[in-house]
């Protein structure tokens, strides 16, 4: 089956008698026994829940994966992952990553005892000689989140697995309908499901996904010794969000194709970064691991209080942190999702303080268009009353 096919086609209620069309909602907290020394399928909602079983099977079957594991939110999942790494042991990580991965690995897992090394992953012979005896996992994004750089899975997958380290991607950005790291022999895609999974920006969940069946043992062996593991509520949600992936983001990704143009073609715009705009070694590696250019896109425009008011000054954009919603929304990243670290202790590869990024909604993308136009036009304006920018803006 085509993947269009694939998001509408499973068990919905494995083993319920009344066999209804929909997953219900299994809003228990605990399931009763057959008899006091027999566990039955489920016992403990922490354990396991029907609901949230489905939705795990599902975005398991859609990654390539084996097991699948929802946790309550992105980060959740991603410290999941990182308990696989023992005090001693050491992470490297890619340097442009989403900034709530940074906190958590550079102020929570360092007073563990975890080191965490962040280079540049475009580089493979860096790359290589980080990787050492004590590393553990190779932790990436790609493409990365703001600046949409492109990392080569099969090659940082090749380079790690030669000393024993397990690969992590994030593919929050693409989802498994463009990309799907386990079939470029990643050995773990996690999400963020709050992003393009959810897609309606209502529900906060995580997702991890594995081949390996000791690596499955251990994932589950986590979610359920520490209790991160996603409601039955929100798991619905999940669920019904996952049907419409692949419709929301072909419309939301041929909407981002048609506004980088936009955004390329204005003077007062000097990069747009989005994955078909990447330099040709990039997109040459994007394409070849990827079917698509996602629905995330970032500019820089030379002036952060140009770019601040174009973004305070569009109407169909609202301005929140995260992405992948079928509503428009548009940050500063620096000021906003990446601002949990003040940039002097960064290791991560600087955020420009001009960068503007959009994720594209479904919204006709005219109407788009022409937001984003009169949001510049009044910047232009702005910038000619009280020359604050020092430059005249398109
Ligand atoms: C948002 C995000 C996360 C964290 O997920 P939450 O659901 O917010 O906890 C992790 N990775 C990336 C790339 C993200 O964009």
């Amino acid at each position: 089956m085509k993947f269009a096919t694939r998001l509408l086609t499973f068990d919905p209620v494995p083993g319920d008698r009344y066999t209804p069309a929909n997953t219900p909602i299994y809003q228990t907290a605990t399931f009763r026994q057959e008899n006091a020394t027999e566990f039955g399928e489920y016992d403990y909602c922490r354990s396991g829940n029907p609901t949230r079983s489905v939705v795990e099977k599902q975005i398991a079957a859609l990654e390539g994966g084996a097991r699948g594991f929802c946790f309550s939110t992105g980060l959740a999942a991603i410290t999941a992952v990182t308990r696989l790494v023992a005090p001693g042991e050491e992470i490297v990580a890619c340097d442009d990553l989403y900034g709530g991965t940074y906190r958590l690995f550079s102020r929570i897992l360092a007073k563990r005892g975890i080191g965490v090394r962040y280079v540049d992953f475009s580089d493979l012979d860096i790359v290589a000689a980080a990787i050492g005896s004590k590393t553990k996992l190779v932790y990436l994004e790609t493409p990365t989140n703001p600046l949409l750089q492109i990392i080569d899975i099969r090659a940082v997958a090749g380079i790690a697995h030669r000393s024993g380290a397990v690969v992590c991607v994030d593919n929050s950005t693409m989802s498994p309908y463009l990309q799907r790291p386990l079939e470029l022999d990643a050995d773990i895609v996690l999400h963020s499901a709050t992003k393009f999974l959810c897609g309606h920006s209502d529900v906060m969940a995580g997702a991890v996904v594995v081949n390996d069946a000791e690596l499955g043992d251990e994932l589950y062996l986590i979610q359920n010794g520490e209790g991160a593991g996603l409601a039955p509520f929100d798991s619905y949600l999940l669920l019904r969000g996952i049907k419409t992936l692949s419709l929301r983001l072909d419309r939301q990704q041929s909407n981002a194709t048609a506004i980088a143009e936009f955004l390329d073609a204005r003077p007062s715009v000097s990069q747009v970064y989005f994955p078909g705009f990447a330099d040709a070694k990039q997109l040459r590696i994007h394409r070849s691991q990827a079917s698509g250019d996602g629905a995330v896109l970032s500019f820089v425009t030379g002036h952060p209080e140009l770019s601040r008011t174009v973004v305070e000054a569009t109407r169909l954009f609202n301005i929140t942190v995260s992405f992948g919603g079928v509503n428009s929304t548009i940050s500063l990243p620096n000021y906003m999702s990446h601002a949990s670290i003040p940039e002097s202790l960064r290791q991560l590869k600087s955020i420009p303080r001009d960068l503007v990024r959009v994720s594209v909604g479904a919204e006709d993308v005219e109407d788009l268009i022409e937001d984003l136009g009169q949001a510049f036009e009044f910047a232009a304006q702005r910038s000619r009353d009280s020359k604050v920018f020092g430059v005249a803006a398109d």
